[in-house]
């Protein structure tokens, strides 16, 4: 797997991100690039490293591939005014088989079950995207970490982990328009 900084998918691997994201309440917008889109969900509590831990995660409307670059301040009076960190980013590999074959994402994501491998900067290893939910109050799903090599029970990456990946501001300063460096 390349890393992060190798993003330009030399090898192939489509991306994922992980913006944090200070709006009417503050919450991580987790995307998956498939099918040329960025797939969302809006995770109020953040990704876990514990495999313990299920986090709601409520899907949002699709974004362009190039929106995963975003940081910085959505202005008043626009949908989602707030402060947006580019809080994690890196390539993804698919993980969903049935009966010996891969199941691509796009299909996977309709039928409710997506499995994945993340390589990012703070999120690494396995983790699930599971529907739970759907009708008159929307769909609701849950991100689950693996209990991978890469798991770490008790361990809370949203609260240690606080500062882009890209500029190395907080979100405080990010909305106080604070230049990077
Ligand atoms: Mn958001």
């Amino acid at each position: 797997m390349s890393r992060p900084e190798d993003t330009g998918t030399p090898e192939g691997h489509p991306i994922f991100v992980i913006q944090k994201h200070d709006a009417t309440t503050l919450h991580y917008d987790f995307r998956l690039e498939a099918d040329g889109v960025l797939k969302s969900w809006a995770v109020p509590k953040g990704p876990s490293a514990d495999p313990k831990e299920k986090r709601l995660a409520i899907p949002t409307e699709d974004h362009p591939l190039d929106y995963a670059d975003f940081e910085g301040v959505i202005p008043e009076g626009r949908y989602g005014a707030g402060a947006v960190m580019v809080w994690d980013r890196g390539v993804y590999r698919n993980l969903t088989w049935k009966s010996g074959r891969e199941i691509p994402v796009t299909r996977a994501l309709e039928q409710g079950h997506v499995s994945f491998w993340l390589e990012g900067e703070k999120v690494r290893g396995g983790y699930a995207l599971t529907r739970f939910r759907t009708g008159e109050k929307g769909e609701a799903w849950l991100l689950v970490k693996k209990d991978d090599a890469e798991a770490a029970p008790g361990r809370d990456i949203v609260a240690t982990e606080t500062r882009s990946v890209v500029s190395g501001r907080t979100i405080e300063e990010i909305a106080a328009g604070e230049e990077p460096g």
